[in-house]
């Protein structure tokens, strides 16, 4: 039976050590981390999302400063709110609040964002950064996988990694930290042939897909460790329930160690960010 990886319990020691960082901060320079968190529209599950960031960011005595916008707001009112907040000094980390209404350019509104307050890590020098070996803002879930690996290999280095997923906020920084932590690393995705070969290969597999219970536990090499990226709702004896990329109950029977779903990368998700706030807010006050 493999071990489990909490996030829960993981998170909570990550989230302790950036409340313990905040008060330092404040007390050696006076300064209190502030996140600018910026929701378009009506979303549900975007508004969910906020409010858990709002208050685990309140829960480690981070700041945060909420910026509601309606659906139809132009892409001129957000670049004039990310310009404000850009030269606010009080204000050390922006995050907008993805996805955006069809109408807004997210890739313009990324890019606008001052790179040193891109607490997600997605603008294009921060991506350009990691790529070339340099992680200073990380997006938050490969980051949060990254942490939950260490707990299980003290060392990396040598293991054969498989992405499942090429998205910009998951897949593609996930196999470039994987590949700066010295694994061998393979990305698949929806053209890729042969993914079960590919996974059974794998010391390492990483679901980040989109699609319930896609990897089974034949797919799984005895003994991997096994991260959980995906979240999907299901319906359930008529309930309707979140589950994973993968099939948990059986793959747990294969698996050296796996992440649940819920529980798992979604805390890390979250704790990530607060970490990324704390160390913005260093940095623009060092
Ligand atoms: P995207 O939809 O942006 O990307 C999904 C990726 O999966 C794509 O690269 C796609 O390939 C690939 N894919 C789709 N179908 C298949 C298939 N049958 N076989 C192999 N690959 C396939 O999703 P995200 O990366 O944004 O998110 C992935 C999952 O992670 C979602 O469930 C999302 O909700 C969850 N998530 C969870 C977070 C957390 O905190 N726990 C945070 C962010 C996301 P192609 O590129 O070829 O289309």
């Amino acid at each position: 039976m493999a071990q489990l990886i909490d996030g829960k319990q993981i998170s909570a020691q990550v989230l302790a050590d950036v409340a313990r960082d905040v008060e330092i901060l404040k007390a050696y320079n006076g300064v209190i981390p502030a996140l600018a968190v910026i929701l378009v529209g009506e979303d549900p599950a975007s508004q969910v999302y906020v409010r858990n960031k709002i208050k685990r960011a309140a829960e480690v005595g981070i700041i945060s400063i909420e910026h509601r916008l309606e659906a139809g707001t132009s892409q001129i009112t957000l670049n004039t709110l990310i310009e404000e907040l850009n030269q606010d000094s009080s204000v050390h980390g922006i995050l907008v609040q993805l996805p955006l209404p069809d109408h807004l350019s997210e890739e313009e509104i990324i890019s606008s964002i001052n790179p040193k307050k891109d607490v997600d890590g997605f603008h294009p020098l921060n991506v350009g950064a990691l790529a070339s070996g340099r992680s200073v803002q990380v997006p938050c879930t490969p980051q949060g996988c990254m942490i939950m690996l260490q707990q299980i290999h003290k060392d990396l280095s040598g293991k054969f990694a498989v992405v499942i997923g090429r998205s910009n906020i998951v897949g593609k920084p996930m196999a470039a930290l994987l590949l700066l932590a010295n694994c061998t690393v393979t990305i698949a995705h929806s053209r890729t042939r042969d993914i079960e070969n590919l996974c059974r290969q794998a010391d390492i597999v990483i679901a980040a897909v989109g699609r319930a219970k896609m990897v089974k536990a034949n797919w799984i090499k005895p003994g991997a460790t096994v991260i959980d990226v995906g979240i999907n709702a299901v319906d359930e004896d008529g309930k309707r329930k979140l589950c994973g990329d993968v099939d948990f109950e059986a793959v747990e029977l294969i698996a050296g160690a796996i992440t649940p779903v819920p529980g798992g990368v979604g805390p890390m998700t979250i704790a990530c960010l607060l970490l990324n706030t704390l160390n913005a807010a260093k940095r623009l006050t060092a």
